[in-house]
């Protein structure tokens, strides 16, 4: 199916055309239309999937289709979690509006940096406006912008823009924009209490949930290594020697440990270097290009940088630290195996966090089978690794264990089996 039978004018299709999007995703085909006809929409979608497109693309057939103003107020504002995903989806926005009959305006916004330039740059307006949620409201309150002629309202990464961190944040930026208005939210996952506080911000919304189907399910190999916390670090050496993966992102629990992995492995001779909130917005940008150039082959990040961020043809994510829930393994697994590509998503278990990775697989509905590297072997043996040798042991998820009942139960069959064998 084209573009154009979507509700596209052929100049936006042919701009998808021109970044390689030789037909709609499925989210594509399900989300524009239901922009373009104007109502709220809460869509559920893979990251890989081609989401950026599917709202970027109707927001910019809006703008084409509005009348001149001599005030250039902006008239749609995306939000988004990360500045590396405002910068990403800002350069998404402006390659699609190359060749457009009218020159668009993006401004995208961020903290970290100084305000001043980005004050600067909004002083002649702006189209769309992308924008971390703490920055905008630094600006606006600066009187550097208005959103008094916002028609549309992106949140893209909407489960963390909802989440308590941006609560605060985002609930005084919905008090600044019109009351009528679009809204339209994305994000892979909407965990239960999420997709509450998403039903209370949207009205009659159309909801987009795409499946992993064949045809979205990105091609990912997923892995659970068994090693020892400490050999963590000599294993990844060990991996990376012995694979012939050009670049990988290996994900971390906190800023000191990207910052110690990153130095160690650069210490061993591999490119590697660390992506944290730490770094200063110059460091963050210049370690993507790196990696993203193939000048570093190992990014060592935490999730709060990483989310989002899209690398082309990124073959390997490791879980060196194991996510805290099963929403962000899914986003960390995602930055591989995008486009089509595939990837390997390989999680370092060690015994005392074997029982926490079980619930992340029973929540994903997965059951990987636990590997064991020659010369990695783990020693370690936590309390729920050692209650596994008991067969009635699931690893403390409720729901498979045998009840007293079940128990006794067997406890008779038993009595019984071996009382017949006596008389026989
Ligand atoms: P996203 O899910 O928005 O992060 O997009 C993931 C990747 O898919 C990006 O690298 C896009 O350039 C690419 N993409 C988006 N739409 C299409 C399409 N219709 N055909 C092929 N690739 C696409």
């Amino acid at each position: 199916m084209p573009f154009t039978s979507l509700g596209l004018p052929p100049d936006l299709a042919q701009s998808a055309l021109a970044q390689g999007y030789a037909q709609p995703t499925p989210i594509q085909e399900a989300a524009i239309p239901a922009v373009l006809q104007g109502g709220d929409v809460l869509a559920t979608a893979q990251t890989g999937s081609g989401k950026t497109a599917a709202f970027c693309l109707p927001l910019l057939r809006q703008w084409l289709a509005s009348p001149r103003a001599v005030l250039r107020l902006p008239q749609a504002l995306i939000l988004l979690p990360t500045r590396e995903l405002a910068a990403q989806v800002g350069g998404i926005l402006r390659d699609l509006a190359q060749g457009l009959p009218r020159k668009l305006k993006v401004a995208v916004v961020y903290g970290g940096v100084s305000i001043k330039p980005q004050m600067m740059a909004l002083r002649g307006g702006a189209d769309i406006v992308v924008a971390t949620p703490g920055r905008l409201l630094d600006l606006l309150d600066h009187n550097a912008l208005r959103l008094s002629a916002v028609k549309t309202l992106v949140l893209d990464e909407a489960d963390r823009l909802l989440d308590l961190g941006f609560a605060d944040e985002l609930a005084q930026t919905l008090a600044r924009l019109p009351a009528s208005r679009q809204n339209l939210l994305f994000s892979a996952t909407f965990p239960p209490a999420v997709r509450a506080l998403a039903e209370k911000l949207l009205n009659q919304p159309l909801r987009i949930d795409i499946e992993r189907t064949a045809a979205t399910a990105p091609d990912i190999r997923q892995r659970a290594i068994e090693v020892d916390a400490a050999q963590r670090t000599m294993l990844l050496r060990h991996l990376l020697q012995s694979h012939d993966w050009d670049r990988a992102l290996v994900f971390v629990a906190s800023r000191m440990a990207a910052d110690r992995v990153a130095g160690k492995l650069q210490r061993h001779g591999v490119a590697a270097a660390a992506l944290h909130g730490d770094c200063s917005q110059s460091q963050r940008g210049q370690a993507l290009a790196d990696l993203k150039s193939g000048q570093l082959r190992v990014l060592v990040a935490t999730d709060v940088a990483a989310r989002g961020i899209d690398i082309a043809r990124l073959p390997l994510v490791v879980n060196y630290d194991l996510p805290r829930s099963p929403a962000d393994y899914t986003h960390r697994i995602g930055r591989t195996g995008r486009a089509g590509a595939s990837g390997e998503a390989i999680s370092f278990v060690s015994a005392d966090c074997a029982a926490h990775f079980r619930l992340i697989e029973k929540r994903q509905g997965l059951r990987l089978p636990r590997e064991r590297i020659a010369g990695f072997e783990p020693c370690a043996v936590a309390p729920a690794a050692a209650a596994s040798s008991d067969p009635d042991s699931n690893g403390g998820i409720k729901g498979k264990r045998k009840s007293k009942k079940d128990k006794l139960r067997e406890a008779a069959a038993r009595q019984q089996a071996e009382g017949g064998t006596d008389a026989s």
